[in-house]
């Protein structure tokens, strides 16, 4: 590989170019370089590293999977303040491992990929940025799936004269004291910022479409005695970790294969909601009509006894329009507002990046989904787009646990890929469309009977068109099996003359 050190703004040519600096591409730079391929860069459009947990700082943020778990599998932290880490500590932990590893050096900051187009003639992709260009052998995507906000189609949503924003927006220079607020969503997302803001504003209003199913979340601080411990005897914290994943991969039991096991759980979450919300009316309101798991099981032991308090509204009539002073609902009442707080989630599997990425047809990711459907191979990579490995692509979620699972089997791939073409002097892989073919129709065929196919609720797993693109239809496990070897003989490998390569 010939590298020229055309150092524009940082930027050169590499070898292997990752877009993104979350979890997905700082874990990937830590992987490759371990593995001896240190020529790369990450490309980081924010000014700082974090990805998902550095958009996201909403009162309340946290995660909702142990943070054992939700770590680096090689960079346990003993450390964890508690069992569910809050946002700002995760992020800590991420910078951290960052430095210790050597990555921060690799990272631009403020480097925006606007193209990324792939030569055929020399077998590598050229990267656009919005600090000039470069090219880069083997792109990787760890751009995230949940980035861009995605707000609501109401009628007058610019017609607000008061102050809004979405949670992954958070205007922190913006006071909520005293204020009239209202939340739209209950996802997730809007169950951390409920608990949180509700103290501290005169009325709260939260707009309801659909009650999600809560569970608790069962969170403690750990003692210094438990931190000393976990330091001294690493064994402990895998087996902790061991534990919560498979504990959460039960979950996968009943909602792909035996949706009657949720029955048991159903019936628990009840039971907690009963105890949660003792008034029978916002009870009602606050009770699925789908089976758990269809959607993200919402896991909190402090939103839904926030209904219960007396500055707070649970509007489930619907929006019909958002006018200059509030939110107007389908029965024709005002509810008047100083701050609208859009928790209504992200446009799914829709980065930028997907649109910039131009392969083999002169085609983007974008356009050939848009035709053809959300689908990858392995969730990872996809016919005519050559050496690019996309991170959480699609149905790589597991639901409940931990987005570290895929993202690291997702790595692992990318680097025995990158093996396999050094073994036989290859310049690029693509995966062969009859592969991807054979594995989305056993995909589509196994999600069908599934709890998030047929748990009767609407949720962002499941598209318009009907296909599911999002989720894994079995247990993670078979995911990092599937993903422990790159198989040659799946893909067309091309070898470009030397003077052409990168
Ligand atoms: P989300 O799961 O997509 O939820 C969006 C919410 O907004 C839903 O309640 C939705 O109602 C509602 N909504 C959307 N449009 C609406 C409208 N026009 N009127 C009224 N309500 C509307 O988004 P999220 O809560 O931000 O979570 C997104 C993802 O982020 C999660 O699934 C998860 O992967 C991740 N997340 C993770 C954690 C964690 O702790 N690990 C925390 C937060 C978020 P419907 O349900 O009826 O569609």
């Amino acid at each position: 590989m010939v590298l020229e050190p055309r150092a524009e703004n940082g930027l050169r040519d590499v070898r292997v170019a990752i877009v993104g600096a979350g979890f997905g591409g700082i874990g990937t730079a830590i992987r490759l370089r371990e593995a001896g391929y240190d020529d790369l860069v990450i490309l980081e459009r924010d000014a700082g590293l974090g990805g998902t947990w550095w958009a996201n700082t909403y009162p309340g943020c946290a995660c909702d999977v142990a943070a054992h778990l939700y770590s680096f599998s090689f960079a346990l932290n003993p450390d964890w303040s508690r069992f569910f880490a809050p946002q700002a500590e995760i992020l800590d932990y991420l910078r951290r491992v960052a430095r210790e590893r050597g990555i921060e050096p690799l990272i631009r900051f403020g480097t925006e990929v606007t193209g990324a187009r792939w030569d055929e003639d020399a077998s590598h992709w050229r990267v656009e940025t919005n600090r000039g260009e470069f090219s880069a052998q083997v792109l990787v995507s760890a751009a995230g799936g949940l980035t861009e906000p995605k707000l609501p189609l109401v009628p007058g949503l610019d017609s607000f004269t008061g102050t809004m924003f979405h949670s992954a927006r958070w205007d922190h220079g913006h006071d909520l004291r005293g204020e009239r607020v209202g939340v739209i969503g209950t996802g997730s997302t809007a169950s951390q910022i409920v608990p949180e803001v509700q103290p501290h504003v005169e009325r709260l209003t939260v707009f309801q479409r659909s009650p999600g199913w809560v569970l608790p979340r069962l969170d403690h601080p750990h003692s210094d005695f438990q931190k000393r411990l976990l330091r001294r005897y690493p064994v402990l914290q895998r087996a902790i970790r061991s534990a919560v994943y498979y504990n959460n991969e039960l979950l996968i039991l009943g909602l792909v294969r035996r949706p009657r096991l949720l029955t048991g759980l159903e019936r628990l979450a009840l039971r907690y909601l009963e105890r949660q919300v003792p008034d029978a009316q916002i009870r009602a309101k606050l009770t699925p009509d789908y089976r758990i798991g269809c959607k993200r099981v919402i896991i909190s032991s402090d939103f839904l006894k926030t209904f219960m308090e007396p500055n707070v509204d649970l509007v489930t009539d619907g929006i019909r329009e958002i006018v200059p002073d509030g939110i107007v609902t389908r029965d024709g009442r005002k509810i008047e507002l100083d701050t609208i707080v859009f928790a209504t989630g992200f446009d799914v599997m829709n980065p930028p990046h997907y649109r910039h990425v131009v392969g083999r047809e002169g085609r983007s990711i974008r356009e050939v989904w848009d035709e053809g459907g959300i689908r990858a191979y392995l969730g990872t990579v996809i016919p005519g787009f050559p050496n690019h490995f996309a991170l959480l692509g699609p149905n790589t979620a597991s639901g409940n646990n931990s987005a570290l699972q895929p993202i690291e089997a997702q790595i692992g791939y990318a680097i025995d890929a990158l093996r396999a073409m050094d073994a036989r002097g290859a310049t690029a892989v693509d995966v062969r469309p009859d592969v991807m073919e054979r594995f989305d129709g056993e995909i589509q065929r196994r999600l069908a009977p599934t709890v998030w196919n047929n748990g009767g609720c609407h949720s962002w797993y499941v598209g318009p068109d009907g296909r599911n693109f999002t989720t894994w239809p079995a247990f993670a496990n078979e995911y990092k099996r599937r993903l422990a070897r790159f198989d040659p003989a799946e893909f067309e490998l091309t070898s470009a003359p030397v003077a052409a390569a990168v």
